[in-house]
C-alpha cells in the first residue's frame, strides 16, 4: 500500500553505484575499528539488516605518517589491512546495502604515537590536544605523496569491496580541511593564499581518487561547510558556498555538515531540534547536480520526508539515530513507528570513542555488543521456562528495560514502582533545563510495555521485603536506583565532610538536594553548587537554578566544570552557557576537609585543592553533587531472609550508581541472562584475539 514515506525508500544513484534507499549511515566512530574488526563488521551489518541503504566506516587511516593511536579508528595503510576491512563489506553486502569508507589523512590532528613519524600538516604547528608534538609543514613533495596515499588507499578500499570511497575534509580533523582555512593555511606556494589555491589539494585529491576508482565506485566528499572562525574559518554563506561551487559536480556525492565535531554531533542540551544543520547546509543542493546527504539527529519520519520533498537533502544521514535504533528504516517501512527507539542526544556514544572504549548507547544496550555477546537489537531468546513469574521492583531505566526484555522473552512480569509515575531518573532528570529528551528512555519502554499482555505494571506501589515475599515470585530483580548523597562523600571526601548538615544549618545555609530541584522545590538567593561528580548534573543544576533567578556559583575541585563532558563534546558549550547566564565558576576549590566549612552566618568556606588557600563565599543555599547512595535496603533485607527465590539480584544504580546507559545495559543483561546465569559472567563474552604470525615481520 502506498505510504507518504515511500519517497524514503526510493533507490538513488551515486556515480556508478546505486543506494537501495535514502537511509544513509554516515561515517561514525565506534572505537572498534582496527582493534576489533569482527565486532566492527557485525555492528555495521546489523544496521544493514535494519534497512540502512548505505553503511560507512569510521575515519580510516591511510598511511602510518598520519595515525591517531591510541584511538581505535579504521586502518588501511596497505593491502595487508584488506582482509579485516573485507569482513565489514561482505557483512554489509549480505543485506543489500552499499559499504562506504572514509579515507582520512589527519594532518596536525594526529600525533603519530605509534609510528613515531613527525606528523605532516598544512603548517608547522603543535598537534591538537596537549601532547608535546609538533607537525611539520608539508613540502610540495609531501603533497604529492599524500595524494598518492589517497589513491593507494582508494584502490585497496575497492579491493576490500567498498562501493563508496570518501575523501574527507571535515570536523577540523583532516588535512584536506586544514588546507581550506586561513586559520591553518598561510602557505606562500600554490596551495595557499586565494581560495582557489586553498581548495587545490582537496580538488586534486578528489580528482585523483575519481580517476583511480571512479569507474566502479562512487566517490563522496565529506565537507564541513561551516567552521565559525570568522574570516579564518569557513562560513557557510561565504567561503562554504564558494568551495561547493568550485567543486560542484566533481564528487558523486556531497556529505555536508558543520564543524567542529561538537557542533556537528551537538547534544540535545545544546541543539534540541532535529534538522539543526539545515540552516547551514541547505544551500548545497542549489549548487550541484549530485546527491547530497546531511545529518541532524533525524528520528521522525515526517521530518525526513520533509527534508527530501523540500529539496534540502537527497539522503537522510544519520550516525546517532542509527546507533540508537539500527532498525529505524525497517520500522518506518513496516509502519512500526511506536517501536522506534529515538536517540536522546546525550553523546554517551561519542564519549566511548573519546575514552577508547567500544561504542555504547543509552537507548540501545545492544550497541557494541553485537559480536561480543551476540546481541541483536530486535531479537531475544524465548524464556527458558515460559510463563514463569518475575517481579521487577523499580521502574527507572534499569527496571523498565529489564521488564520489557523479560516480557518479550515470554515471562509473566510484574513491575512495581513506588511513585505514581514511571521512569525513575529518566523522568525526574528530564524536568531539568536541557534534559527534556532524557524522557525518551522511559517513553519508549513504557510504550512498548503497554503492548505486552504478560506484563502487569503497578505504579504507586512501594514494596518492602514482606510484600515481596508475599508475592511468591520465583524470580526477583531489584532496580531501586540511587539518590544523591547529602554528606558530600565523593572523590575529594571519601567519607564525606563530618557534620556537614548540622554545620550548614547552624550557619543558616539551606541544603538543597538535586532531587529537590528536580521535584520543583523553590530555591532562592545565592546558591552554591559543589560539584565533585564532574558529569552533567552540576552544570545542569547551575543552569536550571540560574534560569529561575538564583545567583549561582559552582565550585569544583576539577580544573573545569563538568570535566567529563569533554568526552560528550559538551564542555565548551557548558562554559559558554554558564558564562551567558552569569554563573560564577570557581575551579580547583573544594570543601574544607574538616567540619569548619562555614565562615559565619550564610558564609561557606572553600579551599584550593593544591595550595589550601581559603575563600569565603556568601551562601543562602548549598547543593551537593558529589556521589550517589545506592538504594539497597530492600535487597539487603531480602538477602537477610531465608528467601525461596530462584533468582534474586540487584541491578542498575541500585547495585552501583552510574550513567543511564549503564542502568539500561544492566536491565538488558539481567533479562537476557535470567535462567542462563552463565551469560552474565563477564569472562564469557567473545574477545578478539591477536593471531600470532611471522608474515608481517618484514615489509
Ligand atoms: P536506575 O537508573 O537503576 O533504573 P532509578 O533511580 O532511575 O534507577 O530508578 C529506580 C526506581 O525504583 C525509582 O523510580 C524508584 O521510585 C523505584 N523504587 C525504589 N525503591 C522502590 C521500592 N521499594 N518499591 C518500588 N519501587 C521502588
Ligand atoms: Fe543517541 Fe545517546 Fe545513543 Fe548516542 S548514546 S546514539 S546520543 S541515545
Amino acid at each position: 500500500m502506498a505510504s507518504r514515506y515511500d519517497i524514503l525508500f526510493e533507490p538513488v544513484p551515486i556515480g556508478p553505484v546505486t543506494a537501495p534507499n535514502r537511509f544513509f549511515q554516515v561515517p561514525h566512530c565506534t572505537a572498534l575499528g582496527h582493534m576489533h574488526p569482527q565486532a566492527e563488521a557485525r555492528n555495521r551489518a546489523i544496521k544493514a539488516e535494519g534497512g540502512w541503504g548505505v553503511i560507512c566506516t569510521q575515519e580510516v587511516e591511510i598511511h602510518p605518517s598520519s595515525e591517531v593511536s591510541p584511538f581505535a579508528e579504521g586502518r588501511l595503510w596497505d593491502e595487508r589491512d584488506i582482509p579485516a576491512m573485507r569482513l565489514m563489506t561482505d557483512a554489509v553486502h549480505e543485506h543489500g546495502a552499499l559499504a562506504g569508507i572514509e579515507l582520512t589523512y589527519s594532518g596536525h590532528h594526529a600525533a603519530n604515537f605509534y609510528s613515531r613519524n613527525p606528523p605532516l600538516a598544512s603548517l608547522s604547528t603543535p598537534v591538537h590536544g596537549y601532547a608535546p608534538v609538533q607537525a611539520r609543514a608539508m613540502t610540495l613533495a609531501d603533497i604529492r605523496k599524500v595524494r598518492q596515499w589517497h589513491v593507494n588507499a582508494a584502490r585497496n578500499a575497492r579491493a576490500a569491496g567498498f562501493d563508496l570511497i570518501y575523501v574527507y575534509a571535515g570536523h577540523d580533523m583532516s588535512v584536506l580541511q586544514h588546507f581550506l582555512t586561513r586559520k591553518w593555511n598561510r602557505r606562500a606556494d600554490e596551495y595557499g593564499g586565494s581560495l582557489v589555491n586553498r581548495v587545490r589539494l582537496l580538488k586534486e585529491t578528489l580528482t585523483d581518487v575519481k580517476n583511480a576508482v571512479g569507474d566502479t565506485c562512487g566517490v563522496a566528499l565529506r565537507l564541513a561547510v561551516d567552521e565559525p572562525w570568522g574570516t579564518d574559518g569557513i562560513e557557510a554563506h561565504l567561503e562554504g558556498r564558494e568551495i561547493v561551487s568550485l567543486l560542484s559536480d566533481i564528487p558523486d556525492l556531497w556529505d555536508v555538515n558543520i564543524s567542529d565535531w561538537s557542533r556537528d554531533s551537538a547534544t540535545a542540551r545544546f541543539q534540541p531540534d532535529q534538522g539543526y544543520q539545515e540552516q547551514y547546509t541547505a544551500f548545497v543542493k542549489t549548487l550541484t547536480q549530485k546527491p547530497v546527504v546531511g545529518v541532524g539527529r533525524f528520528t521522525s519520519p515526517d521530518t525526513m520526508v520533509s527534508q527530501i520533498t523540500r529539496g534540502v537533502l537527497d539522503f537522510i544521514g544519520a550516525a546517532r539515530p542509527s546507533i540508537a535504533d539500527p532498525f529505524l528504516p525497517a520500522k518506518i517501512r513496516d509502519g512500526e513507528f511506536d517501536r522506534i527507539r529515538e536517540c536522546i542526544g546525550c553523546n554517551i556514544c561519542t564519549a566511548s570513542d573519546n575514552i577508547i572504549a567500544p561504542i555504547r548507547c543509552t537507548q540501545n544496550p545492544t550497541m557494541g555488543e553485537e559480536w561480543k555477546r551476540g546481541w541483536h537489537p530486535e531479537k531475544i531468546d524465548p524464556a527458558v521456562t515460559p510463563g514463569d513469574r518475575v517481579l521487577v521492583v523499580g521502574a527507572g531505566p534499569a527496571g523498565l528495560e529489564c521488564a520489557l526484555q523479560l516480557g518479550l522473552r515470554g515471562y509473566e512480569v510484574t513491575l512495581a514502582e513506588s511513585t505514581t509515575e514511571l521512569g525513575g531518573r529518566s523522568l525526574t532528570e528530564s524536568r531539568l533545563t536541557g534534559l527534556a529528551s532524557y524522557s525518551r528512555v522511559k517513553d519508549y519502554r513504557i510504550g512498548r510495555l503497554q503492548t505486552l499482555p504478560n506484563v502487569q505494571i503497578f505504579p504507586d506501589n512501594p514494596l518492602d521485603a514482606a510484600d515481596v515475599l508475599q508475592l511468591e515470585s520465583p524470580h526477583v530483580i531489584i532496580a531501586t536506583g540511587s539518590q544523591w548523597r547529602v554528606d558530600a562523600a565523593g572523590r575529594q571526601h571519601t567519607f564525606g565532610v563530618p557534620n556537614i548538615q548540622s554545620t550548614l544549618q547552624s550557619a543558616d545555609i539551606a541544603q538543597v538536594t538535586p532531587e529537590m530541584v528536580m521535584a520543583g522545590s523553590s530555591v532562592e538567593g545565592r546558591v552554591i553548587i559543589y560539584d565533585d561528580d564532574h558529569y552533567y548534573m552540576g552544570s545542569v543544576l547551575a543552569e536550571h537554578l540560574a534560569g529561575q533567578g538564583c545567583e549561582v556559583t559552582i565550585v569544583t575541585p576539577a580544573a573545569r566544570v563538568s570535566s567529563w563532558t569533554e568526552h560528550t563534546l559538551e564542555i565548551d558549550h557548558i562554559d559558554q552557557r554558564l558564562h551567558d547566564l552569569g554563573v560564577t565558576v570557581i575551579a580547583q576549590y573544594q570543601l574544607p576537609d574538616h567540619s569548619d566549612i562555614t565562615g559565619g552566618p550564610r558564609a561557606l568556606n572553600v579551599t584550593h585543592v593544591v595550595t589550601g588557600q581559603l575563600l569565603t563565599l556568601g551562601a543562602d543555599a548549598v547543593c551537593l553533587v558529589t556521589s550517589r547512595l545506592a538504594n539497597t535496603e530492600l535487597f539487603d533485607a531480602l538477602v537477610a531472609t531465608c528467601h525461596p527465590f530462584k533468582t534474586l539480584k540487584i541491578i542498575g544504580d541500585g547495585e552501583a550508581p552510574s550513567t543511564v546507559a549503564a542502568a539500561v545495559y544492566a536491565g538488558h543483561l539481567a533479562a537476557r541472562s535470567l535462567e542462563c546465569e552463565q551469560l552474565a559472567e563477564d569472562a564469557l563474552f567473545q574477545r578478539e584475539l591477536i593471531a600470532l604470525s611471522d608474515t608481517d615481520r618484514h615489509r
